[in-house]
């Protein structure tokens, strides 16, 4: 399934497991929305040249080659030069959490958590996704900690996330 940026979405029923595995493809020719308060964070600190206009908002930057401008290498493997103050949209990726069946796959994508439902997708592209049937794991800790990502950070606190 394609959602109005082209990008392929799975519902979690539909995956295994989900374990990054540093491969920076996230990082690379992709971009990165920021909230104004991020903005209003990164800019200042990492000077004009970390970030750039879009119609609507501020994006990261993207540099020539298509790295993010905070992207790193390290041996074989990405790094994130900023991981403890990501934006928010790297911090949940590949997930993407709504309340609602926004993406499709309503019963696929449903999850229930503390009482509440929410509909739970991710991003196919990502390499660390494996198919199949819905391991314990994903199921009990992995979905569980980005829906409190997803939740605490609209109450504006932070949660840690994979080294990506
Ligand atoms: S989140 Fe996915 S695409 Fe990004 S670095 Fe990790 S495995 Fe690669
Ligand atoms: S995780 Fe870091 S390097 Fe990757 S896009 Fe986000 S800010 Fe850039």
């Amino acid at each position: 399934m394609f959602n109005a940026q082209g990008e392929s979405l799975v519902p979690w029923r539909l995956v295994e497991n989900w374990k990054c595995v540093l491969c920076g493809k996230c990082c690379i020719n992709h971009r990165v929305p920021l909230l104004f308060k991020e903005y209003a964070r990164i800019e200042p600190k990492y000077g004009p040249r970390s970030v750039e206009p879009g119609e609507k908002e501020f994006y990261l930057r993207i540099l020539p080659n298509g790295n993010c401008f905070f992207l790193r290498k390290k041996g074989k493997l990405f790094v994130c030069r900023i991981h403890n103050e990501k934006p928010y949209a790297c911090r949940i990726f590949p997930f993407r959490i709504s309340r609602t069946a926004k993406y499709g796959y309503d019963e696929l994508s449903f999850f229930k958590y503390g009482g509440e439902a929410f509909h739970v997708y991710l991003e196919k592209n990502c390499r660390g996704i494996v198919l199949g049937e819905p391991s314990l794991e994903f199921t009990g800790r992995t979905i569980p900690r980005f829906l409190q990502l997803y939740l605490e950070t609209v109450a504006d606190r932070k949660v840690p996330t994979e080294l990506c």
